[in-house]
Protein backbone atom coordinates (compact mmCIF):
# COMPACT_ATOMS: atom_id res chain seq x y z
CA UNK A 1 0.00 0.00 0.00
CA UNK A 2 1.63 3.27 -1.31
CA UNK A 3 1.55 6.34 0.68
CA UNK A 4 -0.57 9.39 -0.98
CA UNK A 5 -0.63 12.57 -0.09
CA UNK A 6 0.52 14.00 3.28
CA UNK A 7 -2.57 14.74 5.73
CA UNK A 8 -1.33 15.99 9.11
CA UNK A 9 2.60 16.29 10.59
CA UNK A 10 2.35 16.32 14.78
CA UNK A 11 4.96 16.00 17.08
CA UNK A 12 6.57 12.61 16.71
CA UNK A 13 4.57 11.35 13.36
CA UNK A 14 3.47 12.10 9.92
CA UNK A 15 0.18 10.86 8.83
CA UNK A 16 -0.47 10.12 4.84
CA UNK A 17 -3.30 8.83 2.97
CA UNK A 18 -3.31 5.68 0.66
CA UNK A 19 -5.78 4.72 -2.09
CA UNK A 20 -7.78 3.03 0.44
CA UNK A 21 -10.25 5.70 2.12
CA UNK A 22 -10.15 3.83 5.16
CA UNK A 23 -6.51 3.34 5.71
CA UNK A 24 -3.58 5.47 6.63
CA UNK A 25 0.37 5.61 6.71
CA UNK A 26 1.84 6.43 9.86
CA UNK A 27 5.63 7.35 9.82
CA UNK A 28 7.46 7.75 12.83
CA UNK A 29 10.10 10.60 12.67
CA UNK A 30 13.55 11.16 15.30
CA UNK A 31 12.11 14.31 16.60
CA UNK A 32 11.35 14.55 20.26
CA UNK A 33 9.37 17.02 22.09
CA UNK A 34 8.21 17.20 25.93
CA UNK A 35 6.74 19.71 28.33
CA UNK A 36 4.17 20.56 25.68
CA UNK A 37 6.72 21.06 22.96
CA UNK A 38 8.48 23.23 25.31
CA UNK A 39 11.44 21.35 24.90
CA UNK A 40 12.21 20.17 21.51
CA UNK A 41 15.36 17.93 19.78
CA UNK A 42 16.11 14.55 17.70
CA UNK A 43 16.69 11.21 18.93
CA UNK A 44 18.80 9.15 16.75
CA UNK A 45 17.09 6.28 14.88
CA UNK A 46 13.60 6.47 16.77
CA UNK A 47 11.02 6.55 14.38
CA UNK A 48 12.49 2.80 13.29
CA UNK A 49 12.39 2.22 17.04
CA UNK A 50 8.90 3.37 18.08
CA UNK A 51 7.47 1.86 14.75
CA UNK A 52 8.63 -1.40 15.66
CA UNK A 53 8.33 -1.39 18.78
CA UNK A 54 4.39 -0.25 18.38
CA UNK A 55 4.31 -3.03 15.83
CA UNK A 56 5.40 -5.85 18.01
CA UNK A 57 3.38 -4.49 20.82
CA UNK A 58 0.12 -3.76 18.55
CA UNK A 59 0.56 -7.22 17.18
CA UNK A 60 1.07 -9.15 20.96
CA UNK A 61 -1.90 -7.36 21.83
CA UNK A 62 -3.96 -8.87 18.66
CA UNK A 63 -2.93 -12.36 19.68
CA UNK A 64 -4.41 -11.43 23.22
CA UNK A 65 -7.71 -10.07 21.74
CA UNK A 66 -7.04 -6.91 22.03
CA UNK A 67 -7.66 -5.39 18.12
CA UNK A 68 -6.42 -2.29 17.47
CA UNK A 69 -5.60 0.26 14.15
CA UNK A 70 -2.85 -1.57 12.91
CA UNK A 71 -2.96 -3.28 9.93
CA UNK A 72 0.64 -4.05 9.35
CA UNK A 73 4.32 -2.79 9.22
CA UNK A 74 5.51 -1.33 5.95
CA UNK A 75 9.05 -0.12 6.37
CA UNK A 76 11.74 0.56 8.93
CA UNK A 77 9.62 3.98 9.96
CA UNK A 78 6.23 3.23 8.57
CA UNK A 79 2.55 1.38 9.50
CA UNK A 80 -0.67 1.02 7.90
CA UNK A 81 -3.24 1.68 10.09
CA UNK A 82 -6.96 1.51 10.30
CA UNK A 83 -8.43 5.49 9.77
CA UNK A 84 -9.80 6.35 13.28
CA UNK A 85 -11.69 9.01 13.81
CA UNK A 86 -9.75 10.38 17.44
CA UNK A 87 -11.57 9.82 20.68
CA UNK A 88 -10.48 13.19 22.32
CA UNK A 89 -9.67 11.26 25.44
CA UNK A 90 -6.65 9.95 26.32
CA UNK A 91 -6.11 7.29 29.01
CA UNK A 92 -3.06 6.92 31.48
CA UNK A 93 -2.64 3.46 33.25
CA UNK A 94 0.13 3.75 36.34
CA UNK A 95 0.92 0.71 38.26
CA UNK A 96 3.91 2.74 40.25
CA UNK A 97 3.85 6.42 41.20
CA UNK A 98 5.74 8.55 39.06
CA UNK A 99 5.86 11.77 37.04
CA UNK A 100 2.43 13.63 37.35
CA UNK A 101 0.91 11.40 39.80
CA UNK A 102 3.91 11.76 42.18
CA UNK A 103 3.68 15.40 41.48
CA UNK A 104 -0.19 15.73 42.11
CA UNK A 105 -0.24 13.51 44.91
CA UNK A 106 3.03 14.03 46.84
CA UNK A 107 4.57 10.24 46.37
CA UNK A 108 8.11 9.45 45.85
CA UNK A 109 8.77 8.14 42.58
CA UNK A 110 8.85 4.40 42.67
CA UNK A 111 5.69 3.91 45.31
CA UNK A 112 4.21 0.93 44.27
CA UNK A 113 0.01 1.68 43.69
CA UNK A 114 -1.58 -1.36 45.46
CA UNK A 115 -4.10 -1.32 42.57
CA UNK A 116 -3.76 -0.10 38.99
CA UNK A 117 -5.14 3.47 38.47
CA UNK A 118 -6.71 4.45 35.12
CA UNK A 119 -7.01 8.63 34.25
CA UNK A 120 -8.49 10.42 31.78
CA UNK A 121 -6.81 13.24 29.50
CA UNK A 122 -9.00 16.03 27.66
CA UNK A 123 -6.68 15.48 24.22
CA UNK A 124 -6.61 19.13 23.62
CA UNK A 125 -2.64 20.56 22.87
CA UNK A 126 -3.88 24.09 23.68
CA UNK A 127 -5.10 23.38 26.74
CA UNK A 128 -1.71 21.43 27.88
CA UNK A 129 -3.85 17.65 28.22
CA UNK A 130 -6.17 18.83 30.82
CA UNK A 131 -6.88 15.45 33.73
CA UNK A 132 -10.64 15.49 33.37
CA UNK A 133 -13.08 12.64 34.84
CA UNK A 134 -16.51 10.78 33.43
CA UNK A 135 -18.36 13.68 34.46
CA UNK A 136 -16.44 16.03 31.55
CA UNK A 137 -16.67 12.85 29.00
CA UNK A 138 -20.08 13.03 29.18
CA UNK A 139 -21.38 16.59 29.51
CA UNK A 140 -18.79 17.43 27.08
CA UNK A 141 -20.09 14.41 24.83
CA UNK A 142 -16.35 13.20 24.11
CA UNK A 143 -17.85 9.63 24.52
CA UNK A 144 -20.74 7.84 25.53
CA UNK A 145 -20.99 5.30 28.17
CA UNK A 146 -20.68 2.42 25.54
CA UNK A 147 -17.62 4.13 24.30
CA UNK A 148 -15.46 5.32 27.35
CA UNK A 149 -16.54 1.32 29.54
CA UNK A 150 -14.80 -0.21 26.35
CA UNK A 151 -11.74 2.38 26.47
CA UNK A 152 -11.43 1.59 30.19
CA UNK A 153 -11.69 -1.67 29.68
CA UNK A 154 -9.23 -2.03 27.39
CA UNK A 155 -7.14 0.20 28.77
CA UNK A 156 -6.69 -2.04 31.54
CA UNK A 157 -6.92 -5.56 29.97
CA UNK A 158 -3.70 -3.37 27.96
CA UNK A 159 -2.22 -2.97 31.28
CA UNK A 160 -2.29 -6.96 32.47
CA UNK A 161 -1.26 -8.00 29.01
CA UNK A 162 1.67 -5.85 28.96
CA UNK A 163 2.83 -6.06 31.92
CA UNK A 164 2.95 -9.40 32.61
CA UNK A 165 5.10 -9.62 28.96
CA UNK A 166 7.24 -7.04 30.15
CA UNK A 167 8.06 -8.48 33.33
CA UNK A 168 8.99 -11.51 31.60
CA UNK A 169 11.93 -9.51 29.12
CA UNK A 170 12.82 -8.01 32.75
CA UNK A 171 11.57 -4.32 32.58
CA UNK A 172 8.80 -2.99 34.70
CA UNK A 173 6.07 -0.92 33.32
CA UNK A 174 5.24 2.03 35.48
CA UNK A 175 2.69 4.16 33.06
CA UNK A 176 1.77 4.34 29.68
CA UNK A 177 -0.83 6.65 27.55
CA UNK A 178 -2.95 5.15 24.58
CA UNK A 179 -5.49 7.23 22.29
CA UNK A 180 -8.35 5.47 20.88
CA UNK A 181 -10.66 6.16 18.07
CA UNK A 182 -14.28 5.04 16.03
CA UNK A 183 -13.93 2.69 12.89
CA UNK A 184 -16.93 2.07 11.40
CA UNK A 185 -18.51 2.57 14.45
CA UNK A 186 -16.42 0.23 16.94
CA UNK A 187 -13.89 1.50 19.45
CA UNK A 188 -10.49 0.85 18.71
CA UNK A 189 -6.98 1.57 20.33
CA UNK A 190 -4.72 4.17 17.87
CA UNK A 191 -1.73 5.88 17.91
CA UNK A 192 1.69 4.00 19.04
CA UNK A 193 2.76 2.16 22.15
CA UNK A 194 6.49 3.14 22.32
CA UNK A 195 9.01 4.47 24.39
CA UNK A 196 7.84 7.79 23.88
CA UNK A 197 4.43 7.03 25.31
CA UNK A 198 5.26 4.66 28.29
CA UNK A 199 7.45 4.61 31.48
CA UNK A 200 9.59 1.35 31.09
CA UNK A 201 11.79 0.98 33.88
CA UNK A 202 14.79 -1.92 34.10
CA UNK A 203 13.53 -4.60 37.20
CA UNK A 204 17.06 -5.13 38.06
CA UNK A 205 18.53 -1.92 37.93
CA UNK A 206 15.80 0.61 37.89
CA UNK A 207 17.13 2.21 34.78
CA UNK A 208 14.81 4.51 32.72
CA UNK A 209 14.48 3.11 29.35
CA UNK A 210 11.58 5.77 28.25
CA UNK A 211 11.85 9.37 26.88
CA UNK A 212 12.13 10.51 30.50
CA UNK A 213 15.99 10.05 29.61
CA UNK A 214 15.58 12.88 26.77
CA UNK A 215 12.56 14.82 29.52
CA UNK A 216 15.50 14.85 32.37
CA UNK A 217 19.01 14.76 29.92
CA UNK A 218 20.26 11.64 31.06
CA UNK A 219 21.59 10.40 28.07
CA UNK A 220 21.86 7.00 26.07
CA UNK A 221 18.18 7.84 24.52
CA UNK A 222 18.53 6.01 21.36
CA UNK A 223 20.31 3.34 22.76
CA UNK A 224 17.45 2.62 25.82
CA UNK A 225 15.21 2.67 23.28
CA UNK A 226 17.29 -0.06 21.22
CA UNK A 227 17.51 -2.22 24.41
CA UNK A 228 14.06 -2.40 25.02
CA UNK A 229 13.08 -3.31 21.30
CA UNK A 230 16.06 -6.18 21.57
CA UNK A 231 14.51 -7.25 24.93
CA UNK A 232 11.21 -7.49 23.02
CA UNK A 233 12.37 -9.41 19.96
CA UNK A 234 15.38 -10.90 20.98
CA UNK A 235 17.77 -9.20 18.88
CA UNK A 236 15.32 -10.88 15.91
CA UNK A 237 13.29 -7.63 14.23
P1 LIG B 1 0.59 14.96 18.09
O1 LIG B 1 -0.55 15.27 17.17
O2 LIG B 1 0.10 14.80 19.52
O3 LIG B 1 1.74 15.88 17.96
P2 LIG B 1 1.83 12.65 16.72
O4 LIG B 1 2.99 13.30 16.10
O5 LIG B 1 2.04 11.38 17.43
O6 LIG B 1 1.05 13.49 17.83
O7 LIG B 1 0.78 12.54 15.54
C1 LIG B 1 -0.06 11.50 15.40
C2 LIG B 1 -1.49 12.02 15.31
O8 LIG B 1 -2.26 11.06 14.60
C3 LIG B 1 -2.11 12.17 16.68
O9 LIG B 1 -2.89 13.35 16.72
C4 LIG B 1 -3.00 10.94 16.82
O10 LIG B 1 -4.14 11.18 17.61
C5 LIG B 1 -3.38 10.67 15.38
N1 LIG B 1 -3.63 9.25 15.07
C6 LIG B 1 -3.02 8.16 15.57
N2 LIG B 1 -3.50 7.02 15.05
C7 LIG B 1 -4.47 7.40 14.17
C8 LIG B 1 -5.37 6.69 13.30
N3 LIG B 1 -5.34 5.36 13.23
N4 LIG B 1 -6.23 7.42 12.56
C9 LIG B 1 -6.26 8.77 12.63
N5 LIG B 1 -5.44 9.49 13.41
C10 LIG B 1 -4.55 8.83 14.17
N1 LIG C 1 2.24 10.52 28.33
C1 LIG C 1 2.23 10.61 26.95
N2 LIG C 1 1.79 11.75 26.36
C2 LIG C 1 1.34 12.80 27.06
C3 LIG C 1 1.36 12.73 28.49
C4 LIG C 1 1.82 11.58 29.08
O1 LIG C 1 2.60 9.65 26.27
O2 LIG C 1 0.93 13.82 26.47
C5 LIG C 1 2.72 9.29 28.98
C6 LIG C 1 4.05 9.47 29.67
O3 LIG C 1 5.12 9.11 28.81
C7 LIG C 1 3.95 8.52 30.84
C8 LIG C 1 2.46 8.51 31.17
O4 LIG C 1 1.80 8.96 30.00
O5 LIG C 1 4.32 7.21 30.45
C9 LIG C 1 2.09 9.38 32.35
O6 LIG C 1 2.62 10.66 32.17
P1 LIG C 1 2.51 11.75 33.34
O7 LIG C 1 1.07 12.10 33.55
O8 LIG C 1 3.24 11.24 34.54
O9 LIG C 1 3.17 13.04 32.77
P2 LIG C 1 4.68 13.52 32.65
O10 LIG C 1 5.30 13.54 33.99
O11 LIG C 1 5.32 12.55 31.73
O12 LIG C 1 4.49 14.88 32.06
Amino acid sequence: MEKQQFLYEGKAKRIYATADPDLLVVAYKDDATAFDGKKKGQIERKGMLNNRISSFFFQLLASRGVDSHFVRQLSDTEMLVKKLDIIKVETVVRNIAAGSLSRRLGLAEGTPLSRPVLEYYYKDDALGDPMINEYHIYALNLADRGQLLKIAEDSLRINEILSGYLRGKNIILVDFKLEFGLFKGEVLLGDEISPDTCRFWDAETGEKMDKDRFRRDLGGVSEAYAEVLDRLTGGKS
